[in-house]
């Protein structure tokens, strides 16, 4: 049992930013510490370089030159679904488990983005903005919107939070397609063979592939052309799958109808070009963000850390 890991053995190690209850779990069941994200990492890393076990952030993951730098290392847990920011290819090769969290999330990921989607095209946060500001008071008229019920909806990346967007967008009658490497046999969604194909067919692309270097800008200056000036682009995934500085481009001057973004490229910085447009709406990464699914990933990641020391084998290993 992990309680009896005195802490000055410091097999676990921890780096990226944690709940203060995960972090004292961490600490003080497994006597993990906290590696520095400063100047000091890399004598830190030297000191402790008898770690066995990385339990790491999404957004620090474990980098090729951190493994390294920890020869005993035989596990990686990322908490929470995305490891772009893991080298994978270095822990396949030195046998380095990686786990992640993946389903605990999957229901809020999804939540969160049909409320994007149901945000950007009936303008609900631009129509709170008009009343506070207000515009309405005053005698303006708010702007019409966009129907939902009934629009056809492209989904680039139909795996566990995709079709949980599916399932909810279902209820409002919408016609779904999506883009996948391959086709799925499981949906009765239509297929589409590339992600173009997906964006010309649809009044809303929702990215929600996986991030990474595999699916870097995907949705390119043709897809997003393929949207066009009457097209919605919801991104709940990664910035990386989309050029975010074309689409701030076009989003300003009207060659992309709108916009609903949890993710972007310099977290916490979000473009300045976007700060100022009623069409786009701005999110600071919730997409897991709620008390009961922040608990369900803690506790993943504790299940995995204690099924690993306990059995070798982490639960929920992280699949190509
Ligand atoms: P998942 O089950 O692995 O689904 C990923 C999907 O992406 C699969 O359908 C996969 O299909 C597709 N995909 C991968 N590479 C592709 C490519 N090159 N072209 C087209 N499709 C591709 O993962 P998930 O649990 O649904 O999570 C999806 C992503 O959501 C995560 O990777 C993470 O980055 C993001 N996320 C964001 C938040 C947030 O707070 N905003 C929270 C959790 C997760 P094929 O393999 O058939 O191509």
């Amino acid at each position: 049992m992990g309680a009896d890991v005195p802490a000055a053995s410091a097999r676990v190690l921890r780096s990226g930013w944690f709940k203060p209850d995960l972090v004292a779990r961490l600490d003080r069941d497994y006597g993990a510490l906290a590696v520095p994200d400063d100047e000091r990492r890399e004598s830190f890393l030297a000191t402790h370089a008898d770690a066995e076990v990385l339990v790491v952030s999404g957004r620090t993951g474990a980098p090729g030159d951190m493994m390294r730098a920890l020869p005993r290392l035989r596990a990686v847990i990322n908490h929470g679904v995305g490891v772009e920011r893991t080298d994978l290819a270095h822990a396949a090769a030195a046998g380095i488990q990686v786990a992640n969290t993946p389903d605990v999330l999957t229901d809020c990921v999804a939540d969160a983005a049909v409320a994007m989607l149901l945000d950007v095209m009936r303008g609900i946060s631009a129509a709170d903005r008009f009343v506070r500001r207000g515009a309405w008071a005053s005698g303006e008229s708010y702007p019409l919107t966009r129907k939902v019920t009934g629009a056809r909806v492209g989904i680039l990346g139909l795996g566990r939070i995709g079709r949980a967007i599916a399932r909810r967008l279902e209820g409002f009658d919408v016609a779904l397609s999506y883009h996948n490497r391959s086709a799925r046999d499981d949906v009765p969604y239509r297929y589409a063979d590339s992600v173009v194909e997906l964006a010309r067919e649809a009044d809303l692309l929702v990215v929600a592939a996986t991030g990474g270097a595999g699916t870097s800008r995907l949705v390119d200056r043709s897809v997003l052309d393929a949207l066009g000036p009457h097209g919605f682009l919801v991104n709940i995934a990664r910035a990386s799958v989309v050029d975010e500085e074309l689409m701030v481009a076009m989003l300003a001057d009207g060659r992309l109808g709108g916009a609903a973004l949890d993710v972007f490229e310099r977290e916490p910085q979000v473009p300045e070009g976007l700060l100022a447009l009623d069409n786009v709406v701005l999110l600071p990464h919730l997409g897991s963000g709620t008390v009961e699914t922040r608990e369900a990933i803690a506790r993943s990641v504790l299940a995995n850390l204690e099924a690993f020391l306990s059995t070798g084998a982490v639960l929920t290993p992280v699949r190509s």
